[in-house]
């Protein structure tokens, strides 16, 4: 076999090796309204980054009570937020406003600019920040590589369009390997 044949081989599993990790959620909870967020902010964190649709409500839909009852608290613990989402303007804008929020729209998720952009706008740094979504393949990639610790929360509403049902099917076996892992490492939910 060339030599070039095998050094892009090896080139390719080391992509997807790199991939995978970068697939993996710190943490899984089943929703963003029971993180214990006092812990995380006992914990060093001051800035959090939220995705909106399936995460804080359905998608589309406005701010309901429990999401500015979070904030609210958010507020009130000494977190700055940021919305992001790759949603247009007047979605995401009528959203944050409702919940008293920065925002960034049309962020191109996964890229890692629209996070550091959010970063930006609460002066916080990777360390400092925690970012909390419902998918893997644009919320979570693009966190990780972010350098931002990730929380994966179950999508609200389990009926979705079809391409985002495709995309939990990958899912699906991204996870399955995920909690492999984390079960031979024995270290609990911080797999990274
Ligand atoms: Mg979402």
């Amino acid at each position: 076999m060339p030599v070039s044949v095998l050094f892009s081989r090896y080139g390719y599993y080391i992509t997807l090796k790199n991939m995978s990790n970068n697939l993996y959620p710190t943490t899984e909870i089943a929703s963003a309204f029971s993180i214990p967020y006092e812990s995380y902010y006992a914990m060093g964190k001051r800035g959090i980054i939220y995705d909106i649709d399936n995460t804080l409500v359905m998608h589309g839909a406005p701010a309901d009570k429990r999401s500015i009852e979070l904030f609210e608290k958010l507020r009130f613990i000494g977190f700055k937020t940021v919305l992001l989402s790759n949603n247009k303007e007047p979605r995401v804008k009528s959203f944050a406003d409702d919940v008293g929020s920065l925002y960034v729209y049309r962020a191109g998720k996964p890229s890692v600019k629209g996070y550091e952009k959010a970063m930006k706008m609460m002066g916080t740094t990777p360390e400092t920040t925690l970012f909390v979504g419902d998918q893997i393949f644009t919320d979570i990639w693009g966190a990780n590589r972010a350098g931002i610790d990730t929380i994966l929360t179950e999508p609200i509403d389990p009926r979705e369009e079809i391409q985002i049902i495709l995309k939990r099917r990958l899912e699906w076996f991204v996870l399955r390997s995920y909690h492999r892992k984390k079960k031979n490492c024995g270290k609990g939910p911080e797999v990274k």
